[in-house]
């Protein structure tokens, strides 16, 4: 008896751990699998935010005229060629990315600013071709840790690279160091950390030097995912205003799962307006002990979009997606539902989302 109760434990575990299509979570309609989500809030003043989902962590946020991007990265490259050695940029896949953000009137050519939270491969690996191809404005701003740099440094061309570090968010010095997308948009980068990805085991720590990717000079040469290191971590709020100063609507990017602080934000970040909207990298998260519960506690976010959570070891199709592997979405669920009291009255639904890739969501407020 005491076996077969241990059999069926361990079952639940590696099933909840192996890659699957989220039948449950289609079912209770979180897989928000629409092309097009609008949320819409009955206080709205009729501003909308268009955010839309491309795969991984890579986000496009549109606010008036204002777009900003965040880890790009469509590259979908097997899993058991990234595991055992070279990954490369797949124009392919890209030209979906690409094909998702124009069909929503959206196009590369109209970010203001790029925002690199770490520098392991699936988390900027087609910046190099952005570049390249000259895709991006030639204002638009980069930035991205000393990591980022090295990787990118011979795609950089006559652009100025920012490093985040100079502007990270120090709650000894208070120093908020917003950066100022228009009178519209501001960013704030702040200190975050990057959860195991296989229980206590963290690959690709520490940071990346340039020697190995000053051979890196062509968007689609090969290069060994393994020499693109974490860096430093960062996580992001995105405040949409109004009139220069007046903070409408607040927007929490993770795009890690995160230990940092407990799992925490500073709360002199929340002072002055609370999030709205988190979005939070699932990936890895059983792998932690106080993310996300703890920072849901503290933000009560009213929305949640959920990121990385598909398997990016294949290439992407619709009909065939599974959730990344090692990651036990119920786990996830069971540690949000443990400190969000809104849960209580809300369908899962109502306030999670997890995207298809493309998928743009618009928030009303
Ligand atoms: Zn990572």
């Amino acid at each position: 008896m005491r076996q077969t109760f241990l059999l069926l434990i361990c079952w639940h575990a590696i099933s909840c751990s192996f890659p699957h299509y989220p039948k449950k979570y289609e079912k209770l309609g979180v897989l928000t699998k629409d092309t097009l989500k609008e949320i819409k809030n009955v206080n709205s003043n009729n501003n909308k935010v268009y955010v839309q989902y491309l795969g991984c962590n890579n986000l496009l946020i549109k606010f008036k005229d204002e777009t900003i991007l965040f880890d790009p990265f469509f590259s979908n490259n097997r899993g058991l060629k990234a595991a055992l050695g070279k990954i490369k940029f797949k124009e392919g896949y890209f030209k979906k990315g690409s094909w998702f953000v124009n069909r929503n009137n959206n196009s590369f050519s109209k970010i203001n600013a790029v925002f690199i939270s770490h520098s392991h491969y699936d988390h900027l690996l087609d910046l190099a071709y952005l570049l390249e191809k000259d895709s991006l404005p030639t204002n638009a701003l980069i930035y991205g840790d000393q990591s980022t740099k090295n990787i990118i440094n011979n795609f950089i061309k006559n652009r100025k690279f920012n490093n985040s570090e100079n502007f990270v968010y120090n709650s000894k010095f208070k120093n908020k160091n917003w950066i100022k997308i228009s009178n519209n948009m501001r960013v704030l980068i702040i200190p975050s950390s990057h959860a195991p990805h296989f229980r206590h085991i963290h690959f690709m720590k520490g940071h990346t030097d340039s020697m190995y990717f000053n051979n890196f000079k062509s968007s689609t040469q090969l290069v060994k995912a393994n020499q693109f290191k974490e860096g430093k971590t960062f996580a992001f709020i995105v405040d949409l205003l109004e009139s220069d100063s007046i903070i409408k609507y607040r927007i929490l990017i993770k795009g890690a799962g995160c230990e940092i602080n407990e799992g925490k934000i500073e709360d002199e970040l929340l002072q002055d307006k609370k999030i709205d909207l988190a979005i939070l990298q699932i990936a890895s998260a059983n792998f932690t002990n106080c993310y996300p519960q703890n920072l849901l506690n503290q933000i009560k976010p009213e929305k949640v979009l959920l990121t990385h959570w598909e398997n990016f070891f294949n290439p992407y199709s619709p009909k065939k997606i599974k959730t990344v592997n090692a990651t036990n979405f119920n786990y996830f669920f069971k540690k949000a539902k443990s400190v969000d009291r809104d849960l209580d009255s809300l369908k899962l639904s109502d306030k999670y989302s997890l995207p298809m890739p493309g998928t743009m969501h618009v928030y009303e407020f």
